[in-house]
């Protein structure tokens, strides 16, 4: 097997209420793990198998057949949901640390105005696919996108992701993503680690 699916990097039962263990058994060890399976199957015996999973995202980004948008797809969402699982923390949320929070609040304002861009733009993003915080070219942004795509195809970074396909969220909130979102946001974001990603950026 090629590509491994990552333990969660925390409890399944400890980001509850935010997120249910329910939900995250199914999420994590159905949805994520399908998508290894699946990658594992349509990579066998050709030299996409040897890449590390950024590498198979990128090579196949711009996929002219069938078969290679399916590659595409399940590696990019094995890499998202890695992503953000780095991007959650039991006892999360709260105001982020700083240099970040200066940096929400120069680009947005304030860290409410952000929370609730963020949660409008994942409203907003149409059936299935992903809000992100990115910075690009110094500055914080905040971005969408479809199905399994993801800003490591563009010029931006990723520092934060919430999934807002509806395997995330309907279990604990139904057709409610705005307050799902806005929950993990404000119990569960691991802004420790967006904090981290943001200065590694800025080298
Ligand atoms: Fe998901």
């Amino acid at each position: 097997m090629a590509f491994k699916l990552k333990p969660l990097p925390f409890p399944k039962d400890s980001l509850g209420p935010t997120m249910s263990a329910t939900t995250l058994e199914h999420h994590h060890d159905k949805h994520h793990a399908a998508y290894v399976k699946k990658l594992n199957e349509l990579v066998a015996g050709s030299k996409l198998e040897e890449l590390e999973l950024e590498e198979v995202v990128r090579t196949t980004a711009d996929a002219e057949t069938p078969k290679e948008r399916k590659i595409f797809t399940n590696a990019a969402q094995i890499w998202n949901h890695d992503f953000f699982w780095d991007c959650l923390a039991p006892n999360g949320g709260g105001l982020p640390p700083e240099p970040l929070m200066k940096r929400i609040e120069a680009d947005f304002g304030s860290f409410d105005n952000f929370r609730d861009k963020f949660v409008a733009a994942a409203v907003e993003q149409f059936g299935s696919g992903w809000a992100w915080l990115v910075t690009q070219k110094g500055k914080l942004a905040i971005t969408t996108t479809h199905d399994a795509d993801n800003p490591l195809t563009t010029k931006a970074h990723a520092l934060w992701t919430c999934d807002v396909w509806e395997h995330a969220y309907y279990l604990d909130y139904q057709e409610d993503r705005a307050g799902f979102v806005k929950a993990v946001m404000e119990n569960a974001a691991n802004w420790q680690s967006v904090g981290k990603r943001l200065i590694e950026s800025d080298r």
